[in-house]
């Protein structure tokens, strides 16, 4: 399982930060953070990316 940003195609929208229900992402000076420790790979990042930045994995 898995949760990785691909940091050059990143827009610095912060959209994804909104709509984490976790409250996970953070947009810093380096891009969008995921404090690991609260995402529960939910995908809904993943799908409100404009550009397709966010890629989320889960084994199920
Ligand atoms: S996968 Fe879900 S919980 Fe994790 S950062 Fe994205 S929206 Fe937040
Ligand atoms: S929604 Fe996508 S483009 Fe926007 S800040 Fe998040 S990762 Fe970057």
């Amino acid at each position: 399982m898995a949760w990785n940003i691909r940091d050059e195609k990143c827009l610095r929208c912060g959209a994804c930060v909104a709509v984490c229900p976790k409250a996970a992402l953070d947009l810093t000076e380096h891009g969008i953070k995921n404090d690991l420790d609260k995402c529960i790979l939910c995908g809904i990042c993943e799908k409100m990316c404009p550009v397709g930045a966010i890629k989320v994995e889960k084994n199920d």
